[in-house]
């Protein structure tokens, strides 16, 4: 199965009221129809950038949702409640939800099945620190994180590799690095998935300036942006990249 390639911005914790719906406006106004197009903005302005979103081709998501579908958990948001808010994907496994939380592949592999259990694409995200690439265990690690957090069946998932020494660093890793991270997770993909027209994103660092090659790669099926997704400018230009 060949899809479009998908270009998703993630807000993180940025953003209040004003200037986010400014921003979705512009996304919304300046997509293309060259790739598929979605945004993550904080819990809070979601039910709101879902009416500006609505009746166009943006898809909205959230960050982060519980594992579990409902219950006693104070401050946190289940997957139920981002699809109500008019969500259609969530982000799970950000390494700095896996950094700051301490949380781990099997609560990771929880948050994914909550996502599919509520209706809503999971983005499961995996990917080594600079210590571990040093010594040369990327792929292990890799591996390991997609064995754990990647709900058997899979369903409706993307995966997001996203090197965590290059989150919001500038730095990215070589051509031949991307290449060779998504060959070994689409090899996993289709011994371990069956199937192999999984999108498996690239995340870190991506800009205007470098989204064009990295994109071109064949087995980059999009782009997961943090810092460059909070200028439209940048971000509709990563996506114009796509074509
Ligand atoms: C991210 O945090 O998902 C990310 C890719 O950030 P940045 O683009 O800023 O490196």
């Amino acid at each position: 199965m060949i899809h479009r390639k998908l270009i998703v911005g993630n807000w993180k914790m940025n953003m209040l009221a004003g200037d986010g719906l400014a921003l979705a406006r512009a996304v919304a106004d300046g997509a293309g129809d060259g790739c598929d197009i979605g945004i993550a903005p904080p819990a809070t302005l979601l039910r709101e950038v879902a009416g500006v979103l609505a009746g166009g081709s943006v898809l909205l998501g959230g960050q982060d949702c519980h594992g579990e579908a409902s219950g006693a958990h104070t401050g946190d948001i289940s997957a139920a409640m981002l699809k109500d808010a008019g969500a259609g994907f969530v982000i799970v496994g950000h390494s700095e939800r896996r950094q700051d939380h301490g949380e781990g592949d099997a609560l990771v592999r929880a948050k994914a099945l909550a996502a599919h259990g509520a209706g809503l694409t999971a983005i499961v995200c995996v990917g080594e620190s600079g210590a571990e690439r040093d010594a040369g265990d990327a792929s292990r690690v890799i591996v390991g994180q997609l064995a754990g957090s990647l709900p058997e069946g899979m369903g409706d998932t993307v995966i997001a590799y996203e090197p965590i020494w290059a989150i919001g660093t500038g730095r990215t890793p070589s051509l031949e690095e991307i290449t060779e991270v998504h060959g070994t997770i689409r090899a996993w993909l289709d011994e371990n998935a069956g199937e192999s027209g999984f999108r498996i994103l690239y995340g870190g660092s991506v800009k205007p300036g470098n989204a064009r090659e990295i994109l071109a790669l064949e087995d980059v099926g999009g782009a997961l942006v943090g810092g460059a997704s909070l200028k439209a400018e940048d971000f509709l230009a990563i996506c114009a990249a796509c074509g």
